[in-house]
C-alpha cells in the first residue's frame, strides 16, 4: 500500500460528522496499525479489528483500516480500554495497540471544557475553547508514535467469523430477528423486545 491509498484525517472527519481529539487519536492509532497490516497482509487476506471502546476514535479506524461494523470485521469487545487489536487471519497473528495519550490540562482550561460542555460558555469563552481543541488535535495528528502509542505483536487467536443465521419472525410483532437472539417461549418466538414486555 503506498501513501496515496491513506485516507487523510479530513477524509475521516467527513464520515465522523465533525473534528475531535477523539477522532485524531483513532486516526493515529489506524495509521500505526496500517504499518502492520502493510507489512502483514497480503491481497485480499482477512483482517480484523478489536476494538475495545466505543468513541469517536473508532471512526477514524474503520476509514483507515477498512475495517467495519457491517463487514463484520470490527469488533466491539466493551472493556473500555483504549486498545485496539488487528488481526490477520491467514497468518494467524495480531497486533495489539495500546493508545495513552496524555493532555496536560490546567484547571482553568478544565473549567472551560465544562463550561462549554453545559452550554454556560459566553462566544469569547467558546471561541478560547475552539482555540485549545484545535490546537489538541493538531498536537495529537502531529506526536511522535513512540510518545504515546505501544504496539506489540501478540499471539492471541483471532475472534470467530462472522456466522450468518437463520431468519425467524417475532410472533408479537411480526419483525424479523436474527435466530440467536430470537427468545423462545412455549408455543412462541419473540424478539427480545417484546419478550421484555411480556
Ligand atoms: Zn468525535
Ligand atoms: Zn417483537
Amino acid at each position: 500500500m503506498t501513501d496515496n491509498n491513506i485516507k487523510t484525517f479530513e477524509e475521516a472527519a467527513t464520515f465522523h460528522g465533525h473534528v475531535c481529539p477523539g477522532l485524531a487519536l483513532g486516526y493515529r492509532v489506524g495509521k500505526k496499525a496500517l504499518e502492520w497490516l502493510d507489512a502483514n497482509r497480503a491481497e485480499d487476506e482477512e483482517i480484523v479489528a478489536v476494538v475495545e471502546n466505543d468513541s469517536c476514535a473508532v471512526d477514524a479506524i474503520q476509514v483507515l483500516t477498512g475495517c467495519t461494523y457491517g463487514k463484520g470485521n470490527l469488533i466491539h469487545k466493551d472493556t473500555g480500554k483504549r486498545v485496539y487489536t488487528f488481526f490477520n487471519r491467514a497468518r494467524g497473528k495480531g497486533i495489539r495497540i495500546v493508545e495513552d495519550y496524555v493532555v496536560m490540562e490546567s484547571p482553568d482550561t478544565k473549567a472551560l471544557f465544562a463550561k462549554s460542555r453545559s452550554g454556560a460558555a459566553t462566544p469569547e469563552e467558546m471561541k478560547q475553547f475552539e482555540e485549545i481543541r484545535a490546537k489538541k488535535i493538531k498536537e495529537i495528528l502531529s506526536a511522535p508514535d513512540d510518545t504515546f502509542i505501544t504496539a506489540e505483536e501478540t499471539n492471541e487467536p483471532p475472534p470467530a467469523k462472522a456466522r450468518i443465521f437463520e431468519t425467524l419472525r417475532c410472533d408479537a410483532c411480526g419483525e424479523k430477528v436474527m435466530a440467536p437472539k430470537a427468545v423462545r417461549l412455549p408455543g412462541k418466538i419473540l424478539c427480545r423486545d417484546c419478550s421484555e414486555k411480556q
